[in-house]
């Protein structure tokens, strides 16, 4: 018996498809008490398996999942307090728990990013289901840089194929193409 490579626990038993009428719902941190909550009324957009090196995996996890939703849907509404951004520097400002290290909101400031006015979430986090699953895989090459073995990634590939998830070593077609056309917009501006 062969073992597959694992993606991430939600998607590890196959890609579970959104219910089509998600609207949001409650997003909380692993704390067993005092979950720190925020409310989100969006389904998510953009889902997808991230292997970058920011965004947050839980145990066992290789990749990511991470999606966005407009920021203007998003509230914090229970235990905020346990928050603080992990890196003030970075383009996404990522609020994580304090106690448990998960990623609640990823926020833009950058008026002129790309992605300005949308917040990066993690569906998995979601109390309710039914939330958009995720559809591709970015930054599938960063996992060796986080000491994924090389030799493997034929594996990896495979089986994110196999899932569904279309891998890319950037972000997919139609989000480079989004993040060039801004690009593109500022420059003429
Ligand atoms: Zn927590
Ligand atoms: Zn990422």
């Amino acid at each position: 018996m062969t073992t597959k490579p694992l993606i991430h626990p939600s998607v590890d038993q196959g890609v579970v498809s959104g219910s089509g009428s998600f609207s949001g719902g409650t997003l909380a941190c692993l704390c067993a008490d005092n979950a720190v909550k925020v409310a989100v009324k969006s389904d998510v957009l953009h889902n997808h398996a991230c292997g970058c090196s920011k965004c947050w995996k839980p145990a066992g996890a290789t990749f990511a999942v991470i999606a966005v939703v407009p920021r203007d849907t998003v509230s914090i509404t229970e235990n905020g307090e346990k928050l603080a951004i992990v890196d003030e520097s970075a383009a996404i400002q990522r609020h994580a728990c304090t106690v448990c290290g998960t990623h609640l909101i990823g926020r833009i400031e950058n008026k002129s990013h790309p992605f300005h006015g949308l917040d990066f979430v993690h569906a998995e986090l979601f109390e309710e289901k039914g939330a958009t699953p995720p559809s591709f895989a970015a930054f599938v090459s960063s996992i060796i840089e986080q000491g994924y073995d090389p030799a493997a990634m034929g594996a990896v590939r495979g089986r994110l194929e196999e899932l569904g998830l279309s891998p890319y070593d950037c972000l997919s077609p139609p989000l480079m193409d989004a993040i060039a056309t801004s690009v593109a917009k500022s420059k003429a501006a």
